[in-house]
């Protein structure tokens, strides 16, 4: 990712734009902060923090971004950009930019992964647009990153500082979020949007930490022209006793992506950027299609972390300060709507705001988007079930009806995923 040094600003800084250096230098001198217009408060620069950044300057408030990180890297691997999640994407202004990194599978595939003999294959690339209004695109989460910090850096309304490391959200008298090194920043509006393993979450609402699922994942990329046995161009769902892999394809068809979830006893550390055995990961998937094993075998690194999740919350937000993305619904990636679900979240808090107090705009987007939000976390989980059948008899059983439908009457198929990818964000 190229150099931000407009708009991002270092915590501790010392070359800040002159005519914002009245609100670093207050942060530092550990005051409070108020902007003179309605202000938010976004802790979280990932795809959660900065899609609803950008949701709320295009509705007029004024957004501060804070990130733990020191600098604002463009890392992950491929994520799914469903038809739901490109409208987001659209109504922010970035899809545009970022359709041409990206690739259009042919269609969603399921195959057995020890004998890679296909279950089914349901049209996706000429479907979504006609049926779900969007595209169906693969994306380097990376180049998804990157399209919303240049968003987010163009509009005047938004600054985002790094190596901010908030560690507690309280509302009283005012909505005020603290950082590590005992600074505070108050406005009028709170957006916890830290992830997975969010540490505010339990201070905002009554919140469970994540629980280790009893899988770990892997995950790497690597250029397409590197590989023997090319990945399907689809999206492909390669299905075994215990474990699964889902390989697509990323920057234009050019990089080959690859999943592999391993129901195990053994727990890897809770990070995206831990580097696991390759020997392990070999292991894992020993026997299984030749091009998910080329992959694993050449892929210059292969990432390794635990999948965590939690029940879903009932309540996400209290007074001024709301959760959002990851750390309100943590889910398992069996069903590609983590992203996803953090945009739709970004514009429609901003949408229940327009005009509205703040407190009774946080408890509608609760009631508009907590019910979907725990529809998929729910059937994630049961998708990861279902991939992982240990029998031939409840094979059978599972993908039997699947292929049959897809090869008789593909619409049927394709109904069962109105809900998810036909969904308006908008409509709030
Ligand atoms: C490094 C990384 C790599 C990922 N790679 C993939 C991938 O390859 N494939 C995939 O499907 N999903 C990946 N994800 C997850 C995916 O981006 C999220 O599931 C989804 O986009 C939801 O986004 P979110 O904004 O809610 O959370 P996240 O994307 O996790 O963003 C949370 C942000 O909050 C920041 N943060 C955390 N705590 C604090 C704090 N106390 N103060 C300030 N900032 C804080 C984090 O550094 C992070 O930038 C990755 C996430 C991360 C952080």
């Amino acid at each position: 990712m190229r150099q931000r040094k407009n708009r991002v600003w270092q915590w501790f800084g010392t070359n800040h734009e002159n005519n914002r250096s009245h609100l670093l230098k207050s942060q530092r001198g550990r005051k409070i902060t108020n902007l003179p217009h309605r202000s938010a408060a976004i802790i979280g620069a990932g795809i959660g923090g900065l899609a609803t950044a950008i949701a709320l300057a295009q509705t007029g408030w004024h957004v501060r971004v804070f990130e733990r990180r020191p600098a604002l890297e463009a890392v992950g691997a491929g994520i799914q950009m469903s038809p739901n999640a490109c409208k987001v994407l659209k109504s922010l202004g970035v899809l545009d930019t970022l359709l041409p990194t990206t690739f259009a599978p042919q269609a969603i595939e399921m195959r057995m992964g020890l004998s890679g003999r296909q279950v089914f294959s349901l049209p996706l690339k000429d479907v979504a647009k006609t049926r779900w209004g969007g595209p169906y695109v693969h994306v380097h989460r990376g180049d998804l990153l990157t399209c919303l910090l240049d968003r987010a850096q163009a509009m005047a309304e938004i600054t985002i500082v790094v190596n901010a490391n908030a560690t507690q959200v309280h509302q009283n008298p005012n909505p005020t979020v603290q950082f590590a090194d005992g600074s505070k920043v108050t406005s009028d509006l709170v957006v916890v949007a830290d992830g997975m393993n969010s540490t505010l979450a339990s201070q905002v609402v009554p919140a469970s930490a994540p629980q280790f699922s009893g899988c770990i994942a892997w995950r790497t990329t690597i250029p397409m022209d590197q590989l023997n046995n090319a990945p399907p161009p689809t999206a492909c769902a390669w299905v075994g006793p215990g474990k699964h892999a889902v390989t697509t394809r990323i920057r234009g068809g050019t990089m080959a992506n690859f999943v592999g979830i391993v129901e195990t006893k053994e727990r890897a550390p809770e990070s995206w950027r831990h580097t696991g055995d390759r020997a392990q990961a070999l292991a894992d998937f020993a026997g299984w299609d030749a091009c998910l094993v080329e992959i694993l075998t050449k892929a210059p690194d292969l990432f390794c972390w635990s999948l965590m999740e939690r029940a879903p919350l009932v309540k996400w937000g209290q007074g001024a300060v709301t959760l959002l993305g990851d750390a309100a619904h943590p889910m398992l990636p069996s069903m590609a709507q983590g992203a996803a679900a953090a945009l739709e979240d970004g514009v429609a808090l901003a949408a229940c705001l327009v005009g509205a107090d703040v407190p009774k705009a946080i408890a509608k987007f609760q009631r508009y988007r907590q019910p979907r939000a725990a529809r998929v976390q729910a059937m994630s989980a049961a998708n990861l079930k279902l991939f992982h059948r240990r029998s031939w008899i409840t094979q059978l059983g599972t993908y039997g009806p699947a292929a049959l439908a897809a090869a008789i009457n593909p619409n049927l198929l394709h109904r069962r995923q109105d809900w998810v990818y036909g969904h308006d964000p908008l409509g709030v």
